[in-house]
């Protein structure tokens, strides 16, 4: 079964539209998690194959950006278009190189391919404006043009949106990219590029170059004056060393990082539905998400109800290939992120945890974890400061509305927030004391190509999707007219 879905899928660099090995003919492996077994043998992308990435970005940025937006508009709702004819595939070639059930990988390639239709149509609304100086009676007249070569670096957790996320407006707004995934998950990215080229997305306008040297490669290639973007998924830790690395050719960043989410339920919650919005913003993608509920309040009053509802959900959870039909809980990404989720809750039973459900690791092969509920977590577990990044609830309560607000707020991070309540004015005077990018008012799903997306504080710069997502990829150019 893997080996005919793995048959035509890309191993090598794409670099120019066409496939080539690296100079070095170094090579890396790629892992199912499942299974443990290797799946493929990818080129590993040098200093010079960057090189040549960079010249073929080079050569094709004028013609592309030249191109009117309604051409390249097209050209993305095509993208959008194929993607969705092969959705079963994408989706099978995700579950395979990072673990996800395949429900989560088949929304995966809908949400993915969702950002080349919503940057079709923001293609042809590049509006500028005309104004006259107020002091000298001069016009004003304020356009946006692309802003050059863009470097996107993204993550394993989603191995085509984060891509997708940048990819798109960069080739609305007439950028030229290149790509470099997540060693765990290169694949699904090279599988796109004969479909992007299918599409009409000419040579040279998207370049892919998985590395395991990823901090020499992408260091290079911020220090090359042609390139104006960066434009980076992944932990804050990275996000905050490419910052450094983009100031030195003073690159327009864009900084997707790590979040830290509470989940608040008040005690005139709808629980029914707080808990099916609780197990969406804990279990989409086994909890490795950036947007995973990391910190459950509960109001006191509610709790014992919460908790148990929780729990009969978790434990309903089907935990297997995530291939395989029925399964919703496939294994984490790699043995790392497993010994972080062990470490977390051990750490949090030392010091008193209850274990309502999961806990315990099944036999081998494959990096899984069951589905775990934590209550009574004391405020000194590591995992209410740290990314859990995996399918683990952990519970505590609170007895005001200033409480809550309180300890959601303790944290560096600022990327989400989710809070259920039936009173829509305590829900939207809460959201606006919440310090985070995004609040998810009685929904546990923020995430949404037309929204922008992006944290505040140490969860990042900038906004991915919307309007605004397009405008991360332009320059603003002002010209003073007299006529
Ligand atoms: P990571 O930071 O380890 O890696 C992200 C990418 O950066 C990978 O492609 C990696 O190869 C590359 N990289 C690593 N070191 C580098 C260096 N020195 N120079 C250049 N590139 C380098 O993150 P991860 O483990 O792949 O992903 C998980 C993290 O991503 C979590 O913190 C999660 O919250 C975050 N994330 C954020 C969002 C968001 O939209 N805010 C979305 C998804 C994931």
């Amino acid at each position: 079964m893997y080996d005919n879905l793995l048959a035509n899928v890309p191993t090598d660099l794409w670099i120019g539209g066409k496939w080539r090995k690296s100079s070095d003919n170094s090579r890396f492996d790629v892992i199912d998690p499942a299974t443990e077994r290797k799946i493929a043998s990818v080129a590993n992308a040098t200093v010079e194959d960057a090189k040549a990435a960079l010249d073929a970005a080079d050569a094709a940025f004028e013609g592309w950006a030249k191109r009117k937006p309604r051409e390249r508009g097209e050209i993305l709702r095509k993208c959008y278009e194929l993607i969705m004819r092969d959705a079963e595939r994408f989706a099978k070639l995700i579950t395979l190189e990072n673990g996800k059930a395949l429900p989560d990988s088949r929304g995966e390639v809908a949400y993915a391919a969702e950002f080349f239709r919503w940057y079709a149509e923001e293609a042809v609304r590049n509006l500028g404006s005309i104004s006259t100086a107020p002091a000298s009676g001069a016009r004003i007249v304020a356009q946006h043009k692309p802003a050059g070569i863009a470097v996107l670096v993204t993550p394993w957790n989603f191995p085509a949106a984060m891509a997708t996320r940048k990819i798109g407006p960069a080739l609305a707004a007439g950028c030229p990219v290149i790509l470099k995934p997540a060693s765990d998950t290169p694949l699904t990215m090279l599988a796109l590029m004969p479909v992007l080229e299918e599409a009409g997305v000419p040579a040279g306008v998207v370049n892919v170059i998985p590395s395991r040297s990823s901090g020499k490669v992408v260091g290079h290639m911020l220090h090359d004056p042609r390139v104006r973007v960066v434009s980076f998924t992944g932990s804050t830790e990275v996000g905050r060393k490419l910052l450094h690395e983009a100031a030195d050719n003073i690159l327009k960043p864009a900084m997707e990082l790590g979040g830290n989410a509470p989940f608040i339920v008040f005690d005139d919650a709808d629980i029914d539905a707080a808990i099916d919005g609780a197990m969406i913003a804990k279990m989409r993608n086994m909890g490795e998400a950036c947007t995973a509920a990391n910190r459950f309040y509960v109001h006191e009053k509610v709790h014992d109800e919460f908790a148990k509802k929780l729990t009969d959900k978790m434990k309903s959870l089907k935990m297997g290939n995530g291939l395989d039909e029925g399964v919703n809980l496939g294994p984490l990404v790699n043995k790392d992120g497993r010994d972080k989720v062990i470490e977390l809750v051990d750490d949090a039973v030392k010091k008193g945890a209850k274990v309502l459900a999961g806990g315990k690791l099944p036999e081998g092969p494959g990096f899984f974890y069951p589905a775990t509920v934590l209550t009574n977590v004391s405020d000194d577990s590591k995992m209410l400061n740290e990314e859990i990044f995996g399918p683990v609830a952990s519970i505590q309560t609170f007895t005001s509305e200033d409480e809550a607000i309180k300890r959601a707020n303790d944290t560096e991070y600022g990327l989400v927030a989710y809070l259920y309540t039936k009173d829509l004015s305590r829900g939207m005077r809460v959201s606006e004391k919440l310090d985070f990018g995004m609040i998810g008012l009685n929904r546990g799903l923020v995430s949404d190509p037309a929204a922008p997306f992006g944290g505040t504080k140490q969860s990042g710069l900038g906004r991915e999707g919307a309007h605004e997502g397009m405008m991360e990829f332009m320059e603003t150019q002002y010209v003073s007219v007299s006529w």
